[in-house]
C-alpha cells in the first residue's frame, strides 16, 4: 500500500492521507487532485508512506497527477514547512497562500510551457562609470564563493544604491544563476521596471507583484520555476516563489513595512529572503537609506557586512537642507505655516517643484461641530469617519462604511460644521485658494485607484507640468524630479508620542525618504517640517541625515525596555463582535501562557495583560490583543506551538484570533 500525505488549504493542522493508484507515480512536491469531502482539490504531497493511522477502508485514492506544473523542489518545501512552523499556520495555509490560484484549480486548460532561458548569460548594459563608493561597496560583497552572506548596503537617498544591485545581479547572472530583486511596491515605480529591463536587454525578466492577472501569475511562477526567468522582480510574495538556481536576493528598502504581511501568513519577507539566502549559501542584499534597527543592529555586531554610501551619486546634487517650522510661533492657517507659504511661493517664482506631505495617519479631516465638539465617527469601528469633500461623503477608512455629510450637527441641530484635520483633499483646496494659477496635483490611494492613473500622474510631474504635488506615503519613495527642491511635512507630531515603540523609528524613516525627493537636481532642496516640537532630537537627527546617531539612541532606548532586536515578540489578536468577548478569551489564553512558561524550558518567556487593539473597533467587532516577550527564538517557538494548540477550541464560535510572530505594529 503506497500513501501520500498531501496538504490541503484548509485550517488544519495535518495533512491528508490518500491512496496513490497502482502503477501511478506521486513524488514529494507534486500536485495531485484529490476528493474532499464533496469536492475535489489540488493539493500538494509533502510526504509518502507505507502505512496510515487510518483505517485502510476509509482512505480514498488521489484522482491524479497535475502533469503541467513541475513538482515543487525539496528546498522550497522546506521553506514552506519552516514558514508553517515559525508563523505558526498550517502548512496547507502556507502552501495556499504560494501557490498562485490558476495553479490550484481543479479543472482549467493546460498551461503553456515557461520556454528554455538557453544562450548566452544576458549582460548589463553600463551607465554612468560607478563612484568610489559604489565600487567599494561591490567589492564588499563576496559573490564568487558559493557562500551565504548577508550584506547591509546603507546609502543616503540617491547614492546610486541600485546601480550596486545591478551589478552584484550581473554577477549572478554570468554565473549562470537567477536573481530574485524584492522592492516594496511595483505598481507605484513603473519606470522602475523599465530602467532594470533596458539595463539586462537580453534577460527575461519577470515582474511578480499582485496586480497581475492570474494567467500572468501562473506563467510568472513556472517561469522563476523551471529557470527560464533569468530576473524576478517582485514584491513580498515573490519571496516564496520557486526558483531552478537562484544566486543572489536583492531587498530594496529593506525597512519598508510592505514587506510584512499583514493577515493570514503573516510572513516577513526580508527576514524571509535572509533566511532563505542561508540555506541556499548565496547572497542576500539589503539596501536602505534607513534600515530597520533589526538590521542595522545585525550589520553593527558583525553578523552582516556593512556597505556604506555616504554621498549622492550624481555630481552637483547635494543632501536636501532639514528645517523645523516652529508652529507654536509660526501658528499654521489651514495647515499652513507663513514660512512653509513664503517657500512655495518662492518655488514657483523659479519655476521649480514642491511637494507637500501629509501624514495620512490620523490627519484625515473629520466633520466637528463647533457649537457642541460633535465629531463624526463610525458606529462600526472606534475610528473617525473621514470627509471626502469632492464624493460630498464621510467615509470609515477601516470598514468602508459611507455616509452622506450631514447639513446640521446629528447631536444639537447647529448649522456649525466644519472639517478639522489636514487631508490631502483639503490641503489640495487651501492649495488652490493660496495659489490660484498654480499646477496642483494630489497623489493618493483615491486620486490614483484608477489603474494607470498614478503612472500618468508621475510623467507630468517629471515633464515639469505640475508645480505643486500633494500627497502622502506613497511619495515617499522611489521616484526622482530634478525639478523638485522643496518639500514640506504638515504634520508628524503625533509620531512622537505614539503607543507603538516602533513609531518613531518610522516617522525618521519616512521624513529621510521624504527628504529625499528634495534637490535631486542641480538646484538644492530643502525641506521643512511644521513641529510644536522643534527641539525633538528626532528632528535634529533628520537635519543632519544622521542614521547612525538616530539608531544608535534608539537601539539604546530598546535594550533598556527590552524590545526588539533585544528581545522576540508575538502578538495574540482577538476579536468579537460580542462586548467583553475577545477580552474573556485572551484573559484565559494569558492564564494558559503564564502556566506554559512558568516551565524550566520557558523560564525566559514574559506574558503581558491583554489590551484594547490600537483600533478598538472595527467593522463592528471588538478588538484587544495579548503580547508575549522571550529572550530567546528557540523558547518562543516551541512555546508558541504549545500554546496555540491549546488555544485551538477555546475561542468558541464567537471569537475570532489570530498568532502574529515578530509583529511590525504594537
Ligand atoms: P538610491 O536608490 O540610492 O536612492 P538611485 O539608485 O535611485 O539612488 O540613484 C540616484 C540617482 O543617481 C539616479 O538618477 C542615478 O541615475 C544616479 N546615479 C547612480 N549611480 C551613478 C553614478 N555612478 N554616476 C552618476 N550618477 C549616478
Ligand atoms: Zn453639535
Ligand atoms: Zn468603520
Amino acid at each position: 500500500m503506497k500513501l501520500a500525505h498531501v496538504a490541503l488549504d484548509v485550517p488544519l493542522e495535518e495533512a491528508f492521507d490518500f491512496l496513490i493508484p497502482e502503477g501511478q507515480l506521486a513524488p514529494i512536491g507534486s500536485l495531485v487532485v484529490v476528493p474532499f469531502g464533496r469536492t475535489r482539490r489540488v493539493g500538494v504531497v509533502v510526504g509518502l508512506a507505507e502505512g496510515s493511522r487510518v483505517p485502510v477502508e476509509r482512505l480514498k485514492s488521489i484522482e491524479s497527477v497535475v502533469a503541467d506544473i513541475p513538482p515543487i523542489a525539496s528546498a522550497e518545501l522546506e521553506l514552506y514547512d519552516f514558514c508553517a512552523r515559525y508563523y505558526q499556520r498550517p502548512l496547507g495555509e502556507v502552501l495556499g497562500t504560494v501557490l498562485p490560484p490558476r495553479l490550484r484549480q481543479v479543472s482549467r486548460r493546460p498551461l503553456g510551457a515557461p520556454g528554455e532561458a538557453g544562450g548566452a548569460a544576458p549582460r548589463l548594459v553600463e551607465a554612468q562609470p560607478l563612484t568610489q563608493e559604489q565600487r567599494e561597496a561591490i567589492a564588499l560583497c563576496d559573490t564568487e564563493s558559493d557562500a551565504f552572506q548577508a550584506v547591509l548596503l546603507h546609502g543616503v537617498t540617491g547614492s546610486g544604491k541600485t546601480e550596486v544591485y545591478l551589478h552584484l545581479i550581473a554577477r549572478a547572472l554570468a554565473a549562470g544563476r537567477q536573481a530574485l530583486f524584492l522592492v516594496p511596491e511595483i505598481g507605484l515605480t513603473p519606470q522602475f521596471e523599465m530602467q532594470v529591463r533596458q539595463r539586462f536587454p537580453e534577460a527575461k525578466l519577470v515582474a511578480a507583484h499582485s496586480h497581475l492577472g492570474e494567467g500572468e501569475r501562473a506563467a510568472t511562477w513556472l517561469a522563476a520555476q523551471s529557470g527560464a526567468a533569468h530576473i524576478v522582480l517582485g514584491t513580498r510574495l515573490a519571496v516564496l516563489m520557486p526558483f531552478r538556481r537562484l544566486g543572489i536576493i536583492v531587498v530594496d528598502e529593506e525597512h519598508d513595512l510592505s514587506y510584512k504581511q499583514q493577515e493570514g501568513l503573516r510572513y516577513s519577507a526580508r527576514d524571509i529572503a535572509v533566511r532563505r539566502a542561508q540555506r541556499l549559501g548565496i547572497p542576500v542584499i539589503l539596501g536602505s537609506a534607513t534600515p530597520s534597527l533589526e538590521t542595522f543592529a545585525n550589520a553593527r555586531d558583525g553578523r552582516y557586512v556593512l556597505a556604506s554610501l555616504t554621498r549622492r551619486a550624481s555630481s552637483g546634487s547635494a543632501m536636501p537642507v532639514v528645517r523645523t517650522v516652529d508652529t507654536r510661533a509660526d501658528r499654521p492657517h489651514e495647515g499652513f505655516s507663513h514660512a512653509l507659504v513664503e517657500a512655495i511661493r518662492g518655488r514657483l517664482a523659479k519655476k521649480e517643484q514642491s511637494l507637500i506631505f501629509v501624514n495620512r495617519r490620523g490627519f484625515s479631516p473629520v466633520l466637528f461641530c463647533r457649537a457642541c465638539a460633535w465629531h463624526s465617527t463610525c458606529k462600526r469601528c472606534s475610528a473617525n469617519l473621514v470627509v471626502h469633500l469632492g464624493a460630498r461623503e464621510m467615509r470609515c477608512h477601516h470598514c468602508g462604511h459611507r455616509s452622506r455629510i450631514p447639513a446640521v450637527c446629528p447631536d444639537c441641530g447647529a448649522a456649525d460644521l466644519a472639517p478639522i484635520g489636514h487631508g490631502t483633499q483639503r490641503v489640495e483646496e487651501t492649495l488652490v485658494a493660496l495659489f490660484p494659477h498654480a499646477r496642483i496635483a494630489r497623489v493618493d490611494r483615491d486620486s490614483t485607484s484608477r489603474k494607470g492613473s498614478l503612472r500618468g500622474l508621475l510623467e507630468k510631474v517629471r515633464k515639469g507640468e505640475i508645480d505643486i504635488l500633494v500627497g502622502t506615503q506613497m511619495l515617499a519613495k522611489g521616484h526622482d524630479y530634478p525639478k523638485l527642491t522643496l518639500v514640506g511635512v504638515l504634520d508628524c507630531d503625533s509620531a512622537l508620542f505614539s503607543a507603538d515603540f516602533r513609531a518613531s523609528e518610522r516617522l525618521f524613516s519616512q521624513l529621510v525618504q521624504v527628504s529625499g525627493r528634495a534637490g535631486r537636481g542641480e538646484a538644492p532642496g530643502e525641506v521643512l517640517i511644521q513641529t510644536d516640537f522643534p527641539g525633538h532630537p528626532l528632528f535634529a537627527a533628520v537635519a543632519r541625515q544622521d542614521y547612525a546617531r538616530f539608531a544608535e539612541d534608539a537601539l539604546a532606548e530598546r535594550r533598556l525596555a527590552g524590545f526588539p532586536p533585544f528581545s522576540h515578540l508575538a502578538l495574540l489578536r482577538a476579536e468579537s463582535r460580542k462586548a467583553g468577548e475577545a477580552t474573556v478569551f485572551l484573559k484565559l489564553a494569558a492564564r494558559l501562557a503564564k502556566r506554559l512558561a512558568s516551565r524550566r524550558e520557558a523560564k525566559d518567556i514574559e506574558v503581558f495583560d491583554p489590551v484594547p487593539a490600537p483600533l478598538e473597533r472595527k467593522a463592528g467587532y471588538e478588538r484587544a490583543q495579548l503580547l508575549v516577550r522571550a529572550a530567546s527564538r528557540a523558547t518562543l517557538q516551541p512555546f508558541l506551538h504549545e500554546w496555540r494548540l491549546q488555544l485551538a477550541d477555546k475561542g468558541g464560535r464567537h471569537v475570532r484570533w489570530s498568532l502574529d510572530v515578530d509583529p511590525q505594529e504594537v
